[in-house]
C-alpha cells in the first residue's frame, strides 16, 4: 500500500493483534493522516480486525484513490490486499469469483494468456477489485460498456457486526446498488463475481488524430465512437484561446489474432513484460512549473502529430502507460497533487468544457495532464458517470488551488454535472450534495445497513455524505 511509515507507535497489544499505526495517503499524497492499519490474510482475521479495530473503520485496497477516499485519520483501515485469492472460473461464461483484494495486475497475468480481459479497466492496473467496485470505475469503453457495476453478478459484503450478506440485482438489491460506487461506506466487500470479456489478442489496433480544437474533438468522438470499443483524448491544457481543447484523440479495438501474428509475430496473447522504473526521490516542486508543463504538453502534441495514425500496440502501452514509472506520484514533490475529474451532460458538454478551460487559463495554475472521454449509459446511486463528457486534470497542490477547484466545481454544478469522489480531496459538501441527486436515497440504505456509522472515511466526513449536513463543511481545506 502507498503508506509511509510515520512515528511507529505500536502500543504492544495493538501489535500483538496484528495492527500498526501508519501515516497513510491516497495516490495524490494529499492529504495524509494516521490510522491503525490491519492487514488480515483470512476471513477470520478480518472479522477479528473489524471487532477490535478502533472505530470508525474503512476498507482499503491499493490506495489508488487520489484524495481522502481511502484514508481514515484517527480510525482504522483494513487493507484487503492479502485477501487476493481467485476462487472459481467458468471458461464458458467468463464468470470469475475472487476475493476483493485481487488486483487488475494479477487478473491480467492470469487471464490475458487464456484469452480474457476485464470488462472495464482503469488507467492503472494497480487497483483492487474491491476498490473498482467501491468506486464503480469506468474505462475508455464507457460509451459502449458502461461502468464496472454493469458486469458484476454478485458480491459478498461484511457488515458492521461481522455479518456477511450476498448482494445481487435480486438479493439485497438496495445494498447492491448502494455499495457499487458507495466508496466503502456500506461495509467490507469480501468476494466479487463478475464477467470477463473474451479477447483474441493482447494487442490493440489504434487510430489517432491530432485535433485543433474542442469542436473537432467532440465531432471525432461522435464519428468514431460506435466503430471503436475504446476512445480517449489527451488535451493540451496550455493551448491558447484559438486552439482551446486541442487534443490527440485515440480510438482502438482489440486486434484479431491473425493480424497480430502477421504484423508483430509471436503468440498473440503474450506481451513481453517491460522493466518498471522507480523515481528514487521526490522531484522538487519547481520542476513542474507552468513553463515546463507547457513544453511537456506541446512536445507531446508534436510527437503525436508526427507519429503514425494507425498502429498496433500492446495492451500495457494502451491502457497503462503511466504504470511504467512505478511511483510517478513523486513527480509532484512533497506537497502532493490532486486530480479534478468532472462529467457534464452531453447537451452542456461543449460549453461546459470551454468554460472550464477558460477558467483554467485565467487562473494561471497549470494542469499537467488532461484526459477527455465520452460516457454512455449508466445505472447506480453514487456512481460517477452519466451520459456526457468527462475531463480529468492533475494539479500540484499549491497556493490558490482550492479556490480554483471550487470555481471549477461551480461550473460543473451549473452545467448539471458532477465530480468523481475517487479523485477528490477539495470539494465542498454543499456542492457535492447537489451534484448527486440520489444521495438521500443512498444515505437511507447506508444508515439501515450501518446505523452506528462504523464505516467512515475522511472523504465521507469532509463531505458529510452520511450525515446529510452540508452546512458543517465550512472553509475550503488548504
Ligand atoms: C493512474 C491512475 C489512473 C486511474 N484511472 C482511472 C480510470 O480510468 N477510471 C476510474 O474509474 N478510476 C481511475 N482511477 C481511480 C481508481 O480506479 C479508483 O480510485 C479505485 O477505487 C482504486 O482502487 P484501490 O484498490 O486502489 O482502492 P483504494 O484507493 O484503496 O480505495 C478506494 C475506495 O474503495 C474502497 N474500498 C477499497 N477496497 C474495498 C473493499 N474491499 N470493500 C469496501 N470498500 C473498498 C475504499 O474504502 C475507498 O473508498 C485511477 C487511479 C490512478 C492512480
Amino acid at each position: 500500500m502507498s503508506a509511509e511509515l510515520a512515528q511507529h507507535i505500536p502500543p504492544r497489544e495493538l501489535a500483538e493483534r496484528g495492527a500498526s499505526r501508519l501515516t497513510v495517503t491516497g495516490w495524490g499524497r494529499y492529504p495524509r493522516s494516521t490510522a491503525q492499519v490491519w492487514r488480515p490474510e483470512k476471513l477470520s482475521a478480518l472479522s477479528a480486525a473489524l471487532a477490535n479495530a478502533s472505530k470508525p473503520v474503512l476498507a482499503r485496497g491499493l490506495g489508488r484513490a487520489y484524495g481522502d477516499a481511502a484514508i481514515n485519520g484517527g480510525g482504522s483501515l483494513i487493507d484487503l490486499t492479502r485477501l487476493n485469492r481467485m476462487l472459481a472460473f467458468d471458461s464458458q461464461s467468463g464468470v470469475l469469483r475472487c476475493e476483493a483484494g485481487v488486483s487488475f495486475a494479477e487478473l491480467l497475468q492470469t487471464f490475458v494468456p487464456r484469452g480474457f480481459f476485464p470488462p472495464v479497466t482503469p488507467g492503472t492496473k494497480f487497483v483492487t477489485l474491491g476498490g473498482a467496485l467501491a468506486a464503480d470505475i469506468h474505462g475508455k469503453n464507457h460509451h459502449r460498456d458502461s461502468s464496472f457495476s454493469k458486469h458484476v453478478v454478485e458480491f459478498a459484503l461484511m457488515g458492521p457486526r461481522g455479518e456477511i450478506k450476498r448482494c445481487s440485482r435480486q438479493e439485497n438489491s438496495d445494498l447492491f446498488w448502494a455499495t457499487l460506487g458507495g466508496m466503502g461506506l456500506t461495509g467490507v466487500i469480501l468476494e466479487i463475481e463478475f464477467k470477463l470479456k473474451r479477447i483474441e489478442s493482447a494487442y490493440l489496433e489504434c487510430e489517432s488524430f491530432a485535433l485543433p480544437s474542442i469542436d473537432h474533438v467532440l465531432e471525432t468522438f461522435a464519428e468514431h465512437d460506435q466503430r471503436y470499443q475504446f476512445s480517449v483524448a489527451w488535451v493540451d491544457c496550455a493551448a491558447g484561446p484559438r486552439n482551446l481543447g486541442r487534443s490527440i484523440a485515440m480510438f482502438a479495438n482489440f486486434a484479431p489474432a491473425d493480424r497480430v501474428r502477421r504484423f508483430i509475430g509471436g503468440h498473440p496473447l503474450i506481451v513481453e513484460q517491460r522493466r518498471r522504473l522507480n523515481l528514487p526521490f521526490d522531484l522538487p516542486q519547481f520542476v513542474l512549473n507552468p513553463w515546463t508543463m507547457r513544453s511537456f504538453s506541446a512536445l507531446y502534441h508534436l510527437l503525436h502529430r508526427r507519429g503514425e495514425r494507425r498502429r498496433i500496440v500492446d495492451l500495457e502501452q494502451f491502457f497503462y502507460p503511466l504504470d511504467r514509472l512505478g511511483n510517478w506520484n513523486r513527480l509532484y514533490g512533497r506537497r502532493g497533487f490532486t486530480q479534478h475529474q468532472c462529467v457534464m451532460p452531453v447537451a452542456e458538454g461543449r460549453d461546459g468544457l470551454i468554460e472550464t478551460m477558460e477558467e483554467l487559463r485565467r487562473s494561471r495554475i497549470p494542469a499537467s495532464l488532461a484526459v477527455l472521454k465520452r460516457f454512455g449509459e449508466q445505472q447506480g446511486m453514487l456512481s460517477f458517470p452519466m451520459p456526457g463528457y468527462t475531463l480529468a486534470m492533475d494539479f500540484a497542490v499549491q497556493t490558490g488551488l482550492a479556490e480554483l477547484l471550487n470555481r471549477l466545481d461551480r461550473i460543473v454544478l451549473k452545467r448539471g454535472g458532477r465530480i468523481y469522489l475517487a479523485k477528490d480531496a477539495f470539494a465542498q459538501a454543499e456542492l457535492v450534495h447537489q451534484m448527486y441527486p440520489n444521495l438521500a436515497q443512498w444515505r437511507a440504505i447506508k444508515l439501515s445497513a450501518d446505523p452506528d456509522r462504523i464505516f467512515s472515511s475522511q472523504l465521507s466526513r469532509r463531505l458529510n455524505l452520511d450525515s446529510g449536513r452540508a452546512d458543517a463543511c465550512g472553509a475550503l481545506p488548504r
